[in-house]
């Protein structure tokens, strides 16, 4: 049995939490103070994701740039491969939030949208 510390970033609280390992498999987690604590420490030690944000180039606006972020998490080991992906994209504006603006971002399945109006 190995154990694992680490600290739960669910909420601010930011709970310091013990996760029991048995190989690759959560035995048990302690130090959390809800639930939501224990499904961070299974997922994080197991399938870690994230959702990525960022920001592209747009044309044809009065802004320079539009924020985007990850429809959904995407595993943590593609973020880089994520990030290198949105260098170099400029997207032609009206840009609306939502629109979709990487599709399927790094084989991710996941598309990567405006979280800004660009006009
Ligand atoms: S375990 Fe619950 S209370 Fe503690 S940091 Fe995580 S979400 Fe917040």
């Amino acid at each position: 049995m190995e154990t694992r510390d680490l600290v739960c970033i669910r909420c601010p609280l930011g709970c310091m939490l013990s996760v029991e390992m048995n190989g690759r498999e959560v035995v048990s987690v302690s130090g959390n103070t809800c639930k939501r604590g224990e499904e961070y420490a299974k997922k994080e030690l197991t399938n870690p994701t994230r959702i990525v944000t960022s920001s592209v180039l747009v044309a044809g606006s009065t802004s320079a740039t539009v924020s985007v972020k990850t429809a959904d998490d995407i595993p943590k080991g593609k973020i880089f491969e994520c990030m290198k992906a949105l260098q170099g994209v400029t997207i032609q504006a009206p840009v609306r939030i939502g629109d979709v603006v990487v599709k399927n971002v790094a084989d991710t399945g996941v598309d990567v949208i405006a979280t800004k109006n660009a006009i």
